[in-house]
């Protein structure tokens, strides 16, 4: 199949998936995709849940307030002598100072308060949203615009994480002609099942993005070596892999298994990597790869002087 160029909207990262999360104000529709108008009232611009839990607690401390000044005017207007005036005045002054400071103290564990409170009491209306959300990409699909619909899963991945949203972004990415200057996921697309289409997106980013290729990934291919090594062109992922793995010293240690069967058919320059940190093992117990390393080089390299001075 013939893949399509793309290029993919920059993807905003957010410390916490749930600030990706808007609220419609008009008719509380909850969704993860950046909407200009909400797409169910199409009255209002939806704001960051952040934001509308900010508002609902400033709502909830501008009534306190208010009950406060009532309660103070109430207690002035039944004074009966100007001393109980005098008194009701100076303990109401007190009391909404008191108030005041907190208020102001405690306004971030009001709003946090607020904050778990909306996704405890609208977990239904969120997951509607995300729902609505994930419809949206079969239309998005049927109309041709397989980019748009990888670019809403994506989005919708970050708090839906389960293997059917990976499964789908997997079947969308290996239709494009990715390259290595594009802003390209990895890990969060590890699922816990064997997937040939997994296995093909990190052949692809073993080539363009090494960098891309870490621990999780490094794990899943050394769990499923075998499977891996029976697909077509499976061998050569391997390989990449393999060469992916030389980055540091704790991935070597780690992942020397997946290093050994492919070390024979590691290319020079990553054989020559490989080498070259067995070299300078201190502190890693690196005989056994040492030893099948001088072994490769024997074989292969025996009249090449790059490799002298590591053997
Ligand atoms: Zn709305």
């Amino acid at each position: 199949m013939r893949k399509k160029p793309v290029q993919f909207k920059p993807f905003k990262r957010t410390t916490f998936a749930f600030q990706k999360l808007t609220y419609c104000r008009r008719c509380g529709t909850f969704s993860i995709l950046k909407e200009q108008v909400c797409s169910v009232c199409h009255k209002k611009t939806p704001i960051p849940v952040e934001r509308q839990a900010e508002l609902v607690a400033a709502k909830s401390l501008r009534i306190d307030a208010l009950i406060a000044v009532f309660l103070f005017l109430a207690g002035v207007l039944l004074a009966r002598t100007s001393v109980e005036s005098i008194a009701m005045i100076l303990c109401g002054l007190i009391l909404l100072t008191l108030l005041f400071l907190f208020q102001r103290k405690w306004r971030k564990s009001f709003f946090l308060f607020h904050l778990d409170n909306m996704f405890h009491k609208q977990l239904p209306q969120i997951k509607a949203g995300l729902l609505r959300n994930s419809q949206s990409i079969v239309r998005d699909r049927d109309a041709g615009q397989e980019r748009i619909a990888y670019e809403k899963l994506r989005e919708i991945g970050t708090l839906l994480r389960s293997d059917p949203i990976r499964k789908l972004k997997l079947i969308f990415l290996n239709q494009f002609y990715l390259r290595k200057d594009m802003d390209l996921e990895m890990d969060s697309l590890i699922m816990r099942e064997f997937d040939p289409d997994l296995v093909d997106y990190i052949g692809t980013i073993a080539r363009i993005r090494k960098d891309l290729i870490k621990k999780r990934t490094l794990r899943y291919v050394t769990r499923y070596q075998i499977e891996i090594a029976k697909l077509p062109g499976g061998e050569n992922i391997l390989i990449d892999v393999a060469g992916c793995a030389l980055r540091t010293k704790p991935y070597i240690d780690q992942f020397r298994s997946l290093i050994i069967g492919q070390m024979r058919k590691l290319p020079k320059e990553r054989f020559l990597r490989l080498c070259k940190m067995l070299h300078q093992r201190e502190g890693y117990d690196w005989d056994d790869l040492y030893a099948r390393a001088q072994a490769v080089c024997e074989e292969q390299y025996h009249w090449d002087p790059d490799f002298s001075k590591f053997f």
